[in-house]
């Protein structure tokens, strides 16, 4: 049995190489039922099923000499059988495709279009999808995405939706970020990361965003402005005044609102969805602040503004206090062209920095930077970094509230990144009196709450502690101590010895 069905498989084979040749539609494997029901009695499951699954769907009709070339069948049924030891991936991805059930096992290979054809039409002035000339591929469904040679106009009408949607901007780049390469290397060869593991994980998948999506061949930038409406003129005034009050407790002004991820995530999906509908079927995936993704690499090669030497984007007439998200999608778009970088021989940032955690020009050091520590970092601040601190409680808005160009910040229309009660104008004591059900309550919703209480408390106290050390005042020095005795019995050791440190600066 195992051997005339080897047979059966080596005659498909062959009918295979033929439809190749006469670019005729043609089923390579009979019914799978039937298949399957032989396969049961004789061979062993595993080796064989995944292999019939695939193969039983098979009907191709290539459309065009010319495109015939960019087909690598092998190539493609190679992969299908990968796919199809994960069903419902398999699934998954077909239903993207618009079939009904898995029945991909040969598409159109862009990655060879793109070496090919591509270039060629790019050299001939041309931008934009793949030239497609006729209809009648995978099962007569055409993705109508790549049907066309009018890139330009897509992306006109994906940013006009994602205006709609209220991004600020959006923007197209290619998957090409390998001279980012080295540069990621020596910041993780550095330990610049701190105990972020995630940024090493994915090792050089970060920069290479066809490798941590497979199939990805443009990426769709998207920034969205998240000043509350009501922010004042001047805001950046307003937000050093709060820095010199030392008993006030400053969350930086990205986290006093809505989890951005979700608001960002939805608005992504949305545009997506959109996308799809009108164009074809998607292959797509969304991103936002998500780990392996270089998002303000490829924000900046998009022309979304350029990496400022505290190494955020900016944006001319933005600043930078938005947030970014990235779609990955399996269709080639005409990048938008990058942007000049603006800084200047400016240093502002640099210069502030509370910790020098910006150690060089476009380098930042994770393990020194307040945002990291007090977000990211799981365990005890290090000593010598807790006194520069100051009030900051949850991250740092101080190199972004001194660069000139956050002057053309502009405000959200949305108001999910209006500032919650309790998250502007606290002071210390007050936040750090909170219950962890007051925390998780207060901070619902929010970006915060995944630090949890204890990391909270922690930050609270190294804070306390410096309002302490500063305080000349007998009333406000004892009201401080009283604020911070209240935990020097909290179970947790790690709230405990950031309290007795706190104590300690008196
Ligand atoms: S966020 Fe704060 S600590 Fe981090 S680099 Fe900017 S100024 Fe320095
Ligand atoms: S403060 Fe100056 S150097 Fe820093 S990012 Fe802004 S413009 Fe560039």
């Amino acid at each position: 049995m195992a051997r005339s069905l080897i047979l059966h498989l080596q005659l498909h084979c062959q009918l295979h190489h033929q439809v190749g040749q006469r670019q005729v539609a043609r089923r390579f494997v009979g019914p799978f039922h039937k298949l399957q029901t032989q396969a049961g009695k004789n061979i062993p499951k595993p080796r064989v099923f995944p292999l019939l699954r695939v193969m039983e769907a098979e009907k191709v009709k290539v459309p065009h000499r010319q495109i015939r070339q960019l087909v690598r069948l092998h190539h493609r049924i190679g992969r299908a059988f990968d796919a199809a030891r994960h069903a419902q991936s398999a699934q998954q991805v077909a239903h993207q495709r618009g079939f009904a059930r898995a029945q991909i096992a040969a598409q159109f290979d862009e990655s060879v279009a793109q070496c090919r054809l591509g270039r060629q039409r790019l050299r001939k002035g041309l931008r934009g999808g793949f030239v497609w000339p006729d209809g009648g591929f995978y099962n007569g469904q055409v993705n109508n995405f790549r049907t066309h040679n009018d890139g330009d106009a897509k992306v006109s009408k994906i940013q006009q939706w994602g205006l709609a949607l209220g991004f600020s901007q959006i923007s197209v780049s290619g998957v090409d970020l390998s001279s980012a390469e080295p540069g990621l290397s020596a910041w993780l060869a550095a330990g610049f990361h701190g105990d972020m593991a995630y940024m090493a994980a994915h090792g050089m998948k970060r920069a290479r965003p066809a490798e941590l999506v497979p199939g990805t061949l443009s990426v769709i930038t998207a920034r969205m402005d998240y000043l509350p409406a009501t922010t004042p003129e001047g805001w950046q005034a307003v937000e050093f005044a709060r820095l010199q009050r030392p008993q006030q407790a400053i969350v930086s002004l990205y986290a006093r609102g809505r989890d951005y991820h979700k608001v960002l995530r939805n608005r992504l999906q949305k545009l997506s969805d959109r996308i799809a509908l009108e164009f074809g079927p998607l292959g797509y995936r969304v991103f936002t602040d998500s780990a392996p993704v270089l998002e303000v690499e490829l924000a900046t090669r998009s022309g979304q503004g350029w990496r400022g030497k505290h190494t955020l984007l900016l944006n001319r007439d933005a600043g930078s206090v938005f947030f970014l998200g990235e779609i990955f999608v399996d269709v080639a778009l005409p990048p938008t062209p990058a942007v000049a970088d603006h800084c200047g021989s400016c240093s502002a940032c640099i210069d502030i920095c509370p910790t020098q955690a910006i150690v060089a020009p476009y380098r930042v050091d994770a393990r020194r930077c307040i945002s990291y520590l007090t977000i990211e970092h799981a365990g005890p601040i290090p000593l010598e970094l807790r006194p520069l601190m100051g009030n900051h409680i949850y991250g740092c808005d101080d190199c972004q509230l001194v660069c000139p160009w956050n002057k053309f910040a502009r405000t959200s229309a949305l108001p999910d990144f209006d500032a919650r009660a309790g998250l502007a104008d606290q002071s210390l004591a007050e936040v750090f009196d909170w219950t962890e059900a007051v925390f998780l309550n207060l901070t619902e919703g929010g970006p915060i709450r995944r630090i949890g209480h204890e990391r909270w408390l922690r930050n609270v106290a190294v804070a306390l502690g410096n309002a302490l050390r500063g305080a000349a005042n007998a009333e406000v020095r004892q009201a401080l101590q009283s604020a911070l005795q209240t935990r020097q019995t909290h179970p947790s050791a790690l709230v405990r010895e950031h309290v007795v440190w706190a104590l300690a600066q008196a």
